[in-house]
This record gives structure tokens, C-alpha cells and sequence, in this order.
């Protein structure tokens, strides 16, 4: 009786699981399989030569990371300003002085300073924004881990991954090839962290950039080529997010996503919501307010690229 009792549960929890769809966030954008991102630090000369060229020509994104007051910025200002235009350009804070920290209080002015560069270089922006911050290297640090935390978050910049590429990690063309193999592979985030491109110092030639966007073109159904900021948005919104009220049959899904905790002014990088779509051709996709737009089904599944809000799938054929 007691057997006979349990898997009549069993059975109901089961239907009660069927007649809800399983709506869930992808890991990563276009719920590929991995993530991969491209940094180039200190404003190089030779990376507005050379690097943005190959950057726009395989819309790849790329970071660069930028310190004001020294360096080739000044006589380069309004060529990054011209640059930071196309949607594959980001621009990083880099400190406004590259000059290192002696004592924890230098460091909110080091922060702010080249935020307000970076902004006013910047107005077809919204701003406030998340920035993608790098600390500056061989030169003094003295400051702990969370003083830094704390003075990004009030700013709203995040630290971007510790340095690692050329000349001293993948130093060779097929080295950095194999590790955007094995970064699919393992379906995490890695990156490669340039200084000069084909000139300037520690640099890399610009065909090793040339292959390395190459095969990220190439890769778009595994991987997701992303700048810094649009990373940190997204493994932030996707951590805090909720899909809710889900309900739904063989002909459509509604749910609702929420994104608690974040402010929706600076997370502003869409999400990708996976809806099962078994045996569907094509789909009407509802977002919010917006006009609903016709998609092909693959794999029986919808993508949904979406901030917080209600979304409504149906079945066309
Ligand atoms: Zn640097």
C-alpha cells in the first residue's frame, strides 16, 4: 500500500514537472560553450595601428586599458576617443597615472581621475556604466585586496583577471590557438592580455592577433568573444537571476526574468534564456513591450537574448 502510495507521488510530481517547462539562463551569451576575452593594456600606439584594424575586421571585442596622464595618451586622446565608436571597442581604467599606490588612499583618486577621462571621451555612452579596471604592473602596490574591491564597487569598475599573455604565457601562435581549444573544452572564461601589437613594447606580432581573431570568428558557435565589462555583466546578472512565473504547453512558454540585487541602469547586458521548443520549426518571440520577432528553431530549442521582464514564446509551425 505504502509502495503503491509513494509511486503515485512519484507519478504526480513527474506530470506536475512535464507541464512546466524547463526555462533556465545559458552559462554563456547565444548559450555557447565558453567565454574568451581579449585585453590590451598602457594605450600602446602600436594597438591603434595595428590591433583595432584587425579587431573591427572580425568583429571581435577587445579591452584597452588606458592611463591618462603619461605615456602616448595625450598626443593619442582624440584617436581613442574616434576609436572607442565602434561596438567592438572598450575602454578600461588602467589608474590615471600608472604610477602605483604607496598608501591606500591614493588609490580612490587613481580610480576616479581616469573615470572621469574615460567618460568625458566617451558621451555616446550611458553613464554611469560598469568599467573593467587592471591593475598597473612594476610599480608599487601597496593595497590590500579588499581596499581595492571596495573603492571599485563604489565606482562601479571590476577588476579584471590577473595579466596573462605575450610574450610570457602563449608566446606562440599555436600555444594561445590551443588554449581557446581548451577553454571550449572545459566551458569556462580565459583570456589573452596584450601590451604593443606588431611594435611598442612586449609585443606581440599583429598575426598572432590576426589568428587568434580568426578562429574566434570561426568559433562563434562555441565560444563567446566578449569584452571585459560585457563578462563581468553577464556572470553577475546571470548568477542573481530568476526565471519565474513559468507556465506553458507544446504550442507556448511565458516565464518572467528577475534580476535581483543589480542596479538594471549598469547591468544593461542581456541574458540568454534557452526555452525548449521540442519539435517546433520556427517561433514567435514576445520581449516586454518590444514588436515580437519570427526565429528558426534549432536543436528544439528558442534562445532568448533578454533583461528582466516578461517574455512570451510561441509556436509558429
Ligand atoms: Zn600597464
Amino acid at each position: 500500500m505504502r509502495t503503491i502510495l509513494l509511486a503515485g507521488l512519484a507519478l504526480a510530481a513527474s506530470v506536475a514537472t512535464a507541464a512546466q517547462p524547463e526555462v533556465k539562463v545559458a552559462k554563456w551569451k547565444g548559450d555557447v560553450k565558453a567565454c574568451f576575452l581579449l585585453a590590451f593594456d598602457d594605450g600602446c600606439p602600436s594597438q591603434l595601428q595595428n590591433a583595432i584594424p584587425v579587431l573591427n575586421k572580425y568583429k571581435i571585442p577587445g579591452t584597452f586599458y588606458l592611463f591618462p596622464e603619461g605615456g602616448h595618451f595625450s598626443w593619442q586622446k582624440d584617436k581613442w576617443a574616434k576609436a572607442a565608436e565602434s561596438e567592438y571597442i572598450f575602454l578600461g581604467n588602467h589608474t590615471i597615472s600608472h604610477k602605483g599606490v604607496n598608501a591606500p588612499e591614493e588609490f580612490e583618486p587613481q580610480v576616479t581621475k581616469c573615470a572621469e577621462v574615460l567618460k568625458a571621451m566617451q558621451p555616446q555612452l550611458t553613464w554611469p556604466r560598469l568599467v573593467s579596471f587592471a591593475i598597473p604592473g612594476g610599480v608599487p602596490w601597496k593595497i590590500s585586496k579588499e581596499e581595492v574591491k571596495s573603492v571599485l564597487d563604489r565606482h562601479h569598475h571590476v577588476e579584471r583577471p590577473i595579466y596573462h599573455g605575450p610574450p610570457f604565457f602563449c608566446g606562440k601562435t599555436e600555444e594561445v590557438l590551443k588554449l581557446i581549444d581548451t577553454t571550449i573544452a572545459k566551458g569556462g572564461m580565459e583570456h589573452v592580455d596584450f601590451h604593443g601589437v606588431g611594435g611598442d613594447w612586449l609585443a606581440a606580432p599583429t598575426d598572432y592577433l590576426e589568428a587568434i581573431c580568426k578562429k574566434l570568428d570561426a568559433s562563434r558557435k562555441d565560444v563567446w568573444a566578449a569584452a571585459a565589462e560585457q563578462h563581468d555583466k553577464y556572470v553577475a546578472e546571470r548568477d542573481a537571476a530568476k526565471i519565474v512565473k513559468v507556465a506553458g504547453n507544446k504550442m507556448r512558454v511565458t516565464f518572467e526574468v528577475t534580476i535581483p540585487g543589480l542596479d538594471a541602469k549598469i547591468y544593461d547586458q542581456p541574458l540568454t534564456v534557452v526555452v525548449p521548443a521540442e519539435g517546433w520549426k520556427t517561433a514567435k518571440v514576445t520581449v516586454g513591450k518590444a514588436k515580437p520577432v519570427t526565429v528558426e528553431v534549432t536543436d528544439n530549442k528558442v534562445l532568448v537574448d533578454t533583461l528582466a521582464g516578461p517574455v512570451k514564446v510561441e509556436k509558429v509551425k
